[in-house]
């Protein structure tokens, strides 16, 4: 919590101090509340849970209202409730009938795909679970190269294909190495070409079905840039559209003032964000709490 705290310093910790200030308000007016509805587009939080929020808190504080009114504690609650505590934050890796669990990592160029899957290898080693790392990311060499040293540092072992190859028969590869091996998780890094929907929906679909041959995908992470707005956004909806995602990480949230995101895509495609990149160092990755969130962004 103190390193959350200490990464979101200065960046959307401003959203939450904004909110707290203009809720403490000696009036709630009009003025304020628009004030307040700013704040949280400006946030990226997005226009329906902006709304709910307000509703909620315009409704709380009227009733709790006065200066008595626990402003901290009911803003607390609220932006928890917002970030649904009760979905399931686990990732899926723990296979059936003996085969490993199959996590493939999807998003476009630059969102932290990469980077984000020599991270969670590293947890998972430190957890000690034995991990195949799948370089199907076969357009680009430098991601190549970059999960190899990941898997170098990590000290697990990395399954690349011919440069341009097809990234199908690499993670067809990665996958039969992790069974015949007996490993308990194979990551599989994609490609993130967003040239057209339909091309996109073919590799990944491809990528999935011939994985499947070996063992059951058990995590369809969508690596998401906390940067990109709404921008973003119509990413997220575009890969969700072409595979079923069942996580969301939002990378760099240390550099990102648009804490809201976090809301807005949970809210957008249904699916909780189950860890937070917060920088581009390999411990720099976190499971996402809202608890620990929220109080991070009230400081
Ligand atoms: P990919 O193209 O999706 O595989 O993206 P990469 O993993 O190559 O990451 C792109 C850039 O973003 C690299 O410079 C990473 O170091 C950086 N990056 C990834 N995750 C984070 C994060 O959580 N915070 C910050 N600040 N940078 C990140």
């Amino acid at each position: 919590l103190v390193r959350l705290r200490q990464r979101l310093a200065g960046s959307q910790s401003g959203l939450g101090r904004g909110l707290l200030a203009l809720l403490s308000r000696d009036r709630l007016d009009e003025d304020t509340w628009e004030d307040i509805e700013d704040l949280l587009l400006t946030a990226d939080i997005g226009v329906a849970p902006t709304q709910q929020l307000v509703e909620r808190l315009r409704t709380r504080l009227r009733v709790e209202g006065g200066e008595a009114a626990p402003v901290r504690a009911v803003l607390r609650e609220e932006l928890i409730n917002l970030v649904d505590p009760s979905m399931d934050r686990r990732l899926s890796i723990t296979g059936a009938d003996g085969k490993p669990g199959v996590v493939l990592v999807v998003g476009v160029n630059g969102a932290g795909k990469t980077t984000t899957v020599g991270k969670i290898s590293r947890i998972l080693v430190a957890q000690e679970k034995s991990v195949v790392l799948g370089a199907a990311d076969t357009f680009r060499a430098a991601a190549v190269d970059q999960l190899a040293t990941w898997g170098e540092r990590v000290g697990v072992p990395v399954i690349r294909g011919a440069e341009n190859g097809d990234p199908a028969s690499v993670a067809f590869e990665a996958a039969k190495a992790a069974v015949d091996g007996g490993y308990d998780v194979v990551l599989v890094d994609t490609a993130g070409r967003l040239q057209n929907k339909a091309g996109l929906m073919d590799e990944l679909g491809k990528v999935k079905r011939v994985i499947e041959k070996q063992a059951p995908v058990t995590e369809v992470l969508l690596v998401l840039d906390a940067t990109t707005g709404q921008n973003g956004m119509i990413q997220a909806r575009v890969f969700s559209e072409v595979v079923d995602v069942t996580g969301i990480v939002l990378t760099k949230l240390d550099g990102s003032a648009k804490g809201g995101i976090v809301v807005a895509v949970q809210k957008e495609l249904g699916v909780p964000v189950k860890l937070v990149g917060l920088g581009e160092g390999p411990d720099d990755l976190a499971p996402f709490e809202p608890e620990a969130f929220v109080d991070a962004l009230l400081g």
